[in-house]
């Protein structure tokens, strides 16, 4: 898209966002013009929690599906609108209520855990929802005898059962972006830029996090390469954190480790597809209460750990 178009559509969605008085929240992973119009950029849990305190009456989440229902589900009184109500998460969709509530009963005392990235009917099912910065303190919060059961990323809940040293009941997803790359992969590209620090997301497979020199969240991931003196990273998480990372360091040389690592569901927003939401207050993204009030008791937990 040429700079005068781009322009041309923040002018509208400036005026819009005037008007609605709504509020703009943007995933890392979003095409880098949505991220440059957005009011707040962030993470999973820094997109919750931006959700859980804004005092705008409207909402624009330009994420997935999850996202705009766990901002839905903790701002309840605010209109929240998902501009492609067809953005989902494959890996949220890989679990489902019933399956858990089935693996519950089979395991009456374990603590279930899940991953923000799971819809609001699972969430309702769980004790406490977590996302990459803080599985780890929360597994080590829950009392060492009792089982903890975690859903659904089988490659964050396994990493953060080592770093906690808990033994954990794994669900069997993932996420198929982070989960495209292979050990091979990281080795290639290390062939390549060998002076160059691997930091991956925890998403990624257990092999891929073996040899990697640094595993975190996405926001631990911009904290260590901004407080870092490296000149080159190899970056092993969704392409679109390159935009911020490049914008903040300049001086390094930020290298994607995979082209697989593209999440097609996160680029179905667009710009024109904003001004419509905007335009038209709709997709409007609603969970009922019912579900939201037990689903909330476990995002709020979530949003207590930093
Ligand atoms: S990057 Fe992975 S976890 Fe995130 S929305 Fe895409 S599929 Fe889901």
């Amino acid at each position: 898209m040429n700079k005068s178009m781009t322009q041309q559509y923040y002018k509208e969605i400036n005026r819009l966002k005037k008007e609605r008085n709504a509020i703009i929240l943007a995933h890392y992973y979003q095409r880098p013009e949505v991220q440059d119009i957005a009011d707040y950029v962030g993470d999973s849990f820094g997109l919750a929690q931006k959700a859980a305190e804004s005092d705008a009456d409207v909402i624009v989440f330009c994420g997935v599906h999850f996202m705009a229902e766990s901002a839905a589900i903790l701002a309840p009184s605010k209109k929240v609108l998902l501009p492609e109500e067809g953005a989902g998460c494959p890996m949220a969709d890989m679990a489902d209520a019933e399956d858990l509530v089935k693996l519950k009963k089979r395991n009456p005392d374990a603590v279930v855990v899940s991953y923000v990235n799971t819809t609001a009917a699972v969430k309702a099912e769980s004790d406490y929802c977590c996302t990459s910065s803080n599985a780890v303190k929360i597994f080590n919060m829950i009392e060492v005898d009792k089982d903890i059961i975690f859903v659904p990323d089988k490659n964050l809940g396994d990493y953060a059962a080592k770093q906690a040293n808990r033994e954990v009941i794994l669900w069997p997803g993932y996420c198929n972006t982070h989960d495209a790359v292979l050990a091979e992969d990281i080795i290639e590209i290390k062939n390549k830029y060998p002076d160059a620090k691997v930091v991956a997301h925890p998403e990624c497979r257990p092999e891929v996090l073996e040899i990697s020199d640094y595993v975190g969240s996405t926001a631990k991931m911009i904290r260590f390469i901004s407080e870092t003196d490296y000149k080159q990273y190899i970056v092993v998480t969704e392409m679109g954190l390159l935009h911020p990372l490049r914008k903040d360091n300049p001086e390094k040389e930020l290298i994607l480790a995979s082209k697989k690592l593209v999440c097609p569901n996160m680029k179905l927003t667009t710009l024109s597809k904003l001004v419509k939401s905007l335009e038209d207050l709709t997709p409007v993204i609603k969970v009922d209460e019912e579900t939201a009030k037990k689903a909330r008791v476990a995002l709020e937990r979530m949003l207590k750990v930093i």
